[in-house]
């Protein structure tokens, strides 16, 4: 009898654990107020939650272009026509100090 007790305490505990976690997890996804503000030319062009994958092109007017990609909480830019390509080398951001600038097409992006 006691070793039944035991036993369905433990499973009780597990359960405990398990429920807790998904909670925690799905509070912690909820709680992420996190986005990518883009801007072109010194203003606002685009902001996206970093929850929601997605690819955006943005059309500039020197007719370049800019593939900005949002994926798993991160951002970075897929592919630019800028000459030196750095905002490409400057990967994934995800965190509010981090930004990604392309100097010849005046794309600013960073986290909030
Ligand atoms: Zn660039």
């Amino acid at each position: 009898m006691m070793i039944r007790i035991k036993e369905s305490l433990g499973i009780a505990v597990l359960l405990i654990i398990a429920v807790g976690s998904m909670l925690v997890l799905h509070l912690a996804q909820q709680g992420t107020g996190i986005k990518a503000v883009i801007e072109v030319d010194g203003s606002v062009y685009k902001q996206v939650k970093l929850t929601e994958n997605r690819t955006m092109h943005i059309e500039l007017k020197n007719h370049h272009g800019v593939d900005i990609v949002v994926a798993d909480g991160k951002v970075h830019v897929e592919h630019s026509t800028c000459p030196d390509g750095i905002c490409e080398k400057m990967g994934e951001i995800g965190s509010p100090e981090e930004t990604i600038v392309c100097l010849p097409n005046k794309v600013l992006i960073y986290v909030q």
